[in-house]
């Protein structure tokens, strides 16, 4: 990013604190006021300095969508962050990803939805434990992930197309992945189309079936700036938020 470009004024503190809020009115709304939402702040092609401000008003989990962007941000800010990786993952992409940030900084990767990407995934898990500290590793130290589920059923969305799918992929994983762990389900969904986020809400009870944990114990990841409340609403337990904190999003030194 270059540094002649005006930076636009953000209150980035002020926008989360009105997200959160957002969050927390929309679940008493709805009488849902015993459900958490985690809020995850999607900062792609924001410059570290704005990070920082969300990170000074208390925020932890950030959203990324590029490899090579992660990589360089989570080295450059403090180590307690939990990154979560949103975006397409290139199956050649995982073993970096993974090197560069280790199981105790990637704390999802939001967006598998296939065994050759969840198989790259663990084994490069594998080798990130065996290069460190042997007694530094626990047996549960696993990456979680969500199985991204295309529930608009669009072309150029990635994801597995239905429950029946997302079910039988989940089951692989617990099979052939013991550094995986099934933390949850994920979609984008098509703008204004709220039956996506049912559909995810179907998904769930599948797999929950399949593999044999509680509905309640996977994360389902759905809302943005757009919709979110409405996902909340929905049954949304972890929101994405990118501009509506951090503001408009200029691609226009992205490839
Ligand atoms: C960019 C992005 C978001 C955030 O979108 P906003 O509309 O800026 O909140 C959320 N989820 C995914 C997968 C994204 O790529």
């Amino acid at each position: 990013m270059s540094t002649e470009e005006p930076m636009l004024e953000v209150d980035i503190a002020a926008n989360i604190a009105d997200v959160q809020s957002n969050i927390s009115q929309t679940l008493k709304d709805n009488n849902m006021t015993e459900n958490s939402v985690r809020l995850i702040a999607v900062s792609k092609t924001k410059p570290v300095e704005l990070l920082m401000q969300a990170y000074d008003a208390g925020q932890r989990y950030f959203g990324e969508n590029y490899a090579q962007e992660i990589m360089s941000k989570a080295e450059e800010m403090p180590d307690d962050i939990k990154w979560h990786f949103i975006g397409p993952l290139q199956s050649n992409k995982a073993a970096p990803l993974v090197k560069s940030l280790g199981l105790k900084k990637l704390n999802c990767v939001e967006t598998v939805s296939t065994m050759k990407l969840a198989n790259k995934l663990n084994n490069a898990c594998t080798a990130w434990k065996e290069s460190q500290d042997p007694g530094t590793i626990g047996k549960n130290d696993k990456l979680g992930i969500y199985i991204q589920v295309n529930t608009s059923g669009e072309e150029s969305k990635s994801g597995v197309n239905n429950a029946l799918e997302c079910a039988e992929l989940a089951k692989e994983i617990l099979e052939s992945c013991p550094n995986l762990k099934i933390d949850g389900l994920m979609t984008i969904g098509a703008p204004g189309d709220y039956s996506c986020f049912d559909t995810l809400v179907e998904c769930r009870k599948e797999v929950a079936e399949a593999i044999a944990v509680d509905v309640d114990s996977l994360v389902l990841s759905m809302g943005m700036s757009g919709d979110y409340q409405e996902a909340i609403k929905r049954g949304s337990t972890s929101v994405r938020v990118g501009s509506t904190i951090f503001g408009a999003r200029d691609y226009s030194n992205k490839k």
